[in-house]
């Protein structure tokens, strides 16, 4: 269950005071709270590198596929995660990033920061597949607990968190937050600061 689902959050849990950790100080009005710290965040993603590296152990190499601009964190930390763990190993597996452009044959990670309702990624892997590649897997740093949810587009997911509007760790809100490293849920102030 946790590699399927992920750390699941319920729908009650808070996230913590923003008291207990550093940020920008320029967001100090802007956000609730902390709602999931960037130690526990790159903590998660080594994890997943390791479920990958099991999945990909067949492969020479991978082709990671970035979603710009919310998965580029997620990515790099990823990307990093399964360099570390190759280089620690006898299975090295040699990673190349592409931004969307794409060529056939390899196999293919998405790398998605948040999958809600799973419209954009479906419309990607259905792109993705006329590359008719060898194998393809989707990673999602969030998976959103909505109705229909798009679990099963997701391969390796790093928390599953309720439909709440999450910022930080390259996520935006019109292109604010993206600075800074916790995942934070915005606050009312923060909404109407920065709405366009
Ligand atoms: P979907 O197509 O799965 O409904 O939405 C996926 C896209 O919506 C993501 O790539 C992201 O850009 C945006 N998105 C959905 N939920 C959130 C959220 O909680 N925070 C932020 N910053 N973007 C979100």
């Amino acid at each position: 269950a946790g590699m399927k689902k992920g750390i699941v959050l319920k729908d009650d849990w808070p996230g913590y005071s923003l008291d207990l950790f550093t940020y920008p100080e320029h967001y100090h009005e802007d956000i609730e709270s902390v709602y999931i710290p960037h130690g526990i965040i790159t903590n998660r993603v080594e994890r997943l590198a390791h479920y990958i590296m099991d999945d990909f152990a067949d492969n020479k190499n991978i082709m990671v596929l970035c979603v710009l601009k919310g998965g580029y964190k997620f990515c790099s930390d990823l990307v990093e995660f399964i360099k570390v763990l190759g280089r620690n190993s006898n299975q090295y597996l040699e990673t190349r990033v592409e931004f969307i452009r794409l060529k056939s044959y390899l196999s293919v990670l998405i790398v998605e920061a948040i999958v809600d309702t799973g419209k954009t990624m479906k419309a990607l892997l259905k792109h993705v597949e006329t590359f008719e590649p060898k194998m393809v897997k989707v990673a999602g740093l969030l998976v959103k607990r909505v109705p229909n949810m798009a679990e099963s587009l997701t391969d390796y997911v790093g928390f599953e968190i309720p439909n709440h509007f999450v910022v930080g760790y390259a996520l935006d809100y019109n292109e604010h937050f993206r600075d800074l490293n916790h995942l934070c849920i915005i606050s009312k102030t923060g909404k109407m600061k920065y709405k366009v």
